[in-house]
């Protein structure tokens, strides 16, 4: 497990067992030995077609963790609990998850479940998004907040004060100086006391990736000059006892707790200065920010990696806040992260398989005689030239006359004066040239029954690196080096950039698959720390839908676990109908085209049937290949 830093990442909830199998710990630190669950046992279970209720589910498959969700709730609400008792902080925290990190309804559902007891609420940033908002936190703790972010129309400002209609704690945070106006407006006709945040454009600034919104020419947020604009807006219509919040975020994976401080010690004392001018101010609201440590190595040097844990983030904020707010005498405010990623990180595992390799050393004899007969004089002198090289091991000199002789060939090739087959003979020379200097270890590709865009977007757009680790067979040595290859037609849709600055990734040789052939006992990997924007942000490049996706939870007996919900992935015909094509249509299409050239009188006997009962499968299934099944893996 060393090898795929399992420890730096995979603390407290991910480690390998002694069957050479992923074990997750739903608990965390918390979770005895008894507890833990074999993620490929999940996958055996969930796969064979006799099980849960013989669904027999496709990949990919994301395998979800809700325990793993109420623990990141409840340490992210211990860190802030510890933190406040620690230094004597007089109010309290309460965060808000904001939905587009994963607005899957289970997710949302859950996460209002489990954070019920801590006052946990939901923030929107867009109308949809605040519509499950709405209808979630009808079933949360009523004092739990309802923050309203995002740009907004009048339609937008009229949902959010009705939302304060229904006794829900919302809150409209201004985006834009113009929002203001809106706000006075609607809630005199609703006759509706808004509750209004200002989100601040901070001057600290996050150099990172996800910073790239944040400082004075940020994207979002309102200047210091509009924010007193707003303020004499809000005394003039005599609704200053209004604005009661003060929001920031200076960008996601805030790399140390040192800028963290900087970012809010400068928003403690705009909220210290609203507090002076008159404002109702009772909530400071540090926006998101809340590092994940992907490869597990502490350093916070870059958008991969933070350099502190749950405990010394909420530490650094109390304290930031607490120092501004006891040296201006004012009261202090409870404070409201947005956290997205620390929430929804861990609780969700992307499981592929690998469907073959190939191997880099496949490469045809070399025959020079017949190489030599068809070449050119400078083509044959490039030859002599190149064994003379080899002789005395110049490889650079190697090189320069395999890429000679190449080029020479090609042009022939292109001219119509040489032959494939003599092309293919040098291409082959040429190739075990090259592989003869470079000493480098060879590497595979593995193709995976997988989509990146679909899956794992944020690779293919932000370059962003996910750990991920076979799920077995990590007992053995993996003796490969591999890179990962999807199932698009898409040069974009490979996985060569791993944790740890590694361009390949240690694997194992598929069971009973020769080079290129097809695996029949099935190589599975996971992708980790996945459960945050990856589901959101997915495309449908290819007309490759979700994966299928279950619920697991730990149950009684030793070791073992239930599946509390289980929903396969969009079929061929969902994924169509999202851009607009009419899959009961286009059956009926091709199915009279079957009739007209394979019916009765055409075709042989049974071939229609065949033929029609193919296409109404096709519609039906999910779009990734159908592999060997799981139940002939050994566990
Ligand atoms: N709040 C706002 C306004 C955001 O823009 C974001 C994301 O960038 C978040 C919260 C969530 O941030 P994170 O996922 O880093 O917790």
């Amino acid at each position: 497990s060393a090898l795929y830093r399992i420890e730096g990442w995979g603390a407290p909830y991910f480690s390998v067992n002694e069957s050479g199998n992923i074990a997750v710990r739903p608990y965390g630190t918390d979770t005895l030995a008894h507890q833990e669950i074999d993620l490929l046992k999940i996958v055996k279970k969930v796969s064979d077609p006799k099980s849960v209720g013989g669904l027999g589910l496709q990949f990919p498959l994301i395998v979800r963790v809700p325990d793993v969700l109420k623990n990141r709730l409840e340490s992210l609400n211990s860190a802030f609990e510890s933190a406040i008792q620690a230094q004597g902080y007089e109010s309290h925290y309460q965060g808000v998850y904001p939905v587009k990190c994963n607005q899957d309804r289970f997710v949302v559902e859950d996460i209002v479940k489990f954070g019920s007891p801590f006052r946990f609420g939901l923030e929107a940033g867009s109308k949809p998004e605040l519509l499950l908002a709405m209808s979630c936190l009808c079933k949360g703790n009523p004092e739990a907040l309802l923050v309203c972010n995002g740009f907004k129309d009048a339609e937008y400002i009229f949902l959010a004060l009705l939302a304060r209609k229904l006794a829900l704690n919302t809150v409209i945070v201004l985006e834009e100086e113009e929002e203001v106006n809106l706000v006075i407006e609607i809630s005199k006709k609703l006759s509706v006391r808004p509750v209004i945040g200002v989100r601040a454009k901070l001057r600290t600034k996050h150099s990172g990736h996800f910073g790239s919104t944040s400082g004075e020419k940020g994207k979002f947020g309102l200047t210091t000059t509009q924010i007193l604009r707003v303020v004499k807006k809000l005394q003039d219509s005599g609704m200053l006892d209004c604005l009661q919040l003060l929001h920031f975020h200076i960008g996601s994976q805030i790399p140390s707790t040192a800028l963290l401080q900087a970012g809010v010690g400068e928003a403690a004392q705009i909220y210290s200065e609203l507090v002076r001018l008159g404002a109702g101010m009772k909530v400071i609201d540090i926006g998101g920010g809340l590092g994940i440590d992907y490869d597990g190595s502490k350093s916070g040097n870059s958008d991969l990696s933070v350099s502190y844990g749950l405990q010394e983030y909420a530490s650094a904020v109390v304290n930031a806040i607490r120092f501004v707010c006891d040296r201006k005498s004012i009261k202090h405010p409870i404070i409201c992260s947005e956290s997205g990623r620390a929430i929804v990180s861990h609780h969700s595992i992307l499981i592929f398989e690998a469907i073959s390799a190939s191997a880099p050393t496949a490469m045809n004899p070399v025959d020079l005689s017949f190489i030599l007969e068809g070449l050119s004089e400078d083509a044959r002198a490039d030859c002599r030239n190149l064994m003379q090289a080899a002789v005395s091991h110049e490889s650079e000199n190697c090189l320069v006359y395999a890429d000679q002789l190449k080029q020479r060939c090609v042009d022939r090739f292109r001219e119509g004066t040489l032959g494939i087959e003599q092309l293919a003979a040098v291409d082959g020379l040429c190739d075990l040239v090259s592989k003869m200097v470079d000493a480098s270890e060879p590497i595979s590709t593995y193709h995976v029954n997988l989509s990146i865009f679909t899956s794992i977007p944020d690779f293919w757009s932000i370059g962003q690196v996910f750990p991920i680790v076979p799920i077995h067979r990590l007992d053995e040595r993996p003796d490969v080096r591999g890179v990962l290859s999807d199932l698009t037609c898409d040069s974009d849709g490979k996985i060569d950039k791993f944790i740890g600055g590694e361009t390949s990734l240690p694997l194992h040789e598929l069971e009973g698959n020769g080079s290129g052939g097809g695996a029949n006992a099935g190589y599975y990997l996971g992708m980790f720390l996945g459960g945050a924007y990856q589901e959101s942000l997915g495309g449908l490049h290819n007309l490759f839908g979700g994966p299928s996706v279950v619920s697991v939870s730990q149950s009684d007996g030793p070791h073992s676990f239930v599946v509390t919900r289980a929903v396969p992935g969009p079929s061929c015909g969902d994924v169509l109908r999202v851009m607009q094509h009419e899959p009961e249509l286009m059956f009926n299409t091709l199915k009279h085209r079957a009739e007209e050239f394979c019916g009765q009188d055409h075709g042989e006997e049974g071939t229609y049937a065949t033929l029609v009962s193919t296409i109404a499968r096709s519609f039906h299934n999910m779009p990734y290949l159908v592999l060997a099944s799981p139940c002939s893996l050994t566990a």
